[in-house]
């Protein structure tokens, strides 16, 4: 890739790539699709000034005119690449190919009304996913389909009391300040930017209630721009029991860093879906399933496990 050809986004991008899939009054409800509008597109660097370059496209970042429909062959490998990750990502792929996990079904991309405008569906998108923090999908799910029951949108939610929002949102976790997070963050949605979500990591992050994670999948679902590697707890856990970060990470954003230093960019919006799910089903938080798994004779933690 030509070097020139990265430029950072930190503005709201609206116009670009096809994230408008939930964009216009007439455009098809169908949630993004992996992949969908992401501009592909890396830079070369020296060790140390690639460094500083990872940390400033943590925001956003999406190649030029000139660039989309280039290969990954076009990139620069990374200086590091952890040993056996292609193999150890098919076998993943083996055992998630039949979609059935938790995620799969009940994920940020299942939880919006198909039928709603794409504002409104941008909202639930990242309604859900604010509501989804250490909470389990299908707690989410029951919580959305209420809200979205009382016609979920940035005014509903602001005419509602807060005991009423509780009740409907209770068990998800943290409930009681995802209540007065919820309220903040429509507040500010409704008075700065129309009602709709922001289109950039750097402005959803500072909405009250919304995390790193959230943000870049609220890009990826939303708005269709890969802005950077979702990391929950799930693929915190299992990029390290691989050995997917040079040295041990101690939290989702230093996972994040270390990721997307040296994993090709055309995976970023897959990783999230497919190491959650294999992190519900198999690679679980506590006693994994190692003697089922594919990666056991190439996984550096199954011994100690
Ligand atoms: S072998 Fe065990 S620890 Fe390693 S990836 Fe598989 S389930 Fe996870």
């Amino acid at each position: 890739m030509n070097a020139a050809g990265v430029r950072m986004v930190v503005t709201r991008a609206r116009s670009r790539g096809t994230g408008a899939s939930l964009q216009g009054g007439g455009e098809k409800a169908a949630p993004l699709r992996s992949g969908e509008a992401a501009a592909e597109g890396r830079k070369s660097y020296g060790p140390m000034k690639r460094q500083r370059k990872a940390r400033r496209l943590s925001v956003a970042y999406e190649a030029s005119e000139g660039e989309k429909g280039e290969g990954p062959e076009h990139l620069q490998a990374p200086s590091w690449e952890p040993q056996d990750w292609r193999q150890q990502l098919d076998n993943i792929r083996t055992m998630r190919s039949g979609k059935d996990a938790p995620v799969d079904q009940l994920g940020a991309e299942h939880c919006f009304d198909p039928s709603a405008s794409p504002k409104v569906r941008r909202y639930q998108v990242l309604l859900s996913l604010m509501l989804s923090s250490q909470t389990k999908d299908q707690v989410t799910a029951g919580a959305m389909q209420r809200l979205r029951a009382r016609g979920l949108t940035v005014d509903s939610i602001l005419q509602m009391d807060d005991s009423t929002l509780g009740a409907l949102i209770y068990p998800v976790g943290f409930w009681r300040s995802k209540v007065k997070y919820i309220k903040q963050t429509s507040e500010i949605l409704q008075q700065r930017y129309g009602g709709d979500i922001p289109a950039s990591v750097a402005e959803l992050v500072a909405l009250p209630g919304v995390g790193p994670k959230m943000a870049h999948l609220a890009m990826a679902v939303a708005w269709g721009t890969v802005s950077g590697i979702a990391v929950d707890t799930h693929v915190h856990r299992i990029a390290n029991r691989l050995r997917w970060t040079k040295k041990a990470t101690r939290s989702p954003e230093d996972t994040r860093r270390a990721l997307e230093e040296w994993l090709p960019r055309e995976l970023w919006r897959e990783i999230n879906g497919l190491l959650v799910g294999f992190g519900q089903q198999t690679c679980l938080p506590v006693h994994p399933r190692c003697q089922a798994c594919l990666n056991r004779a190439l996984c550096p933690a199954a011994r100690g496990l």
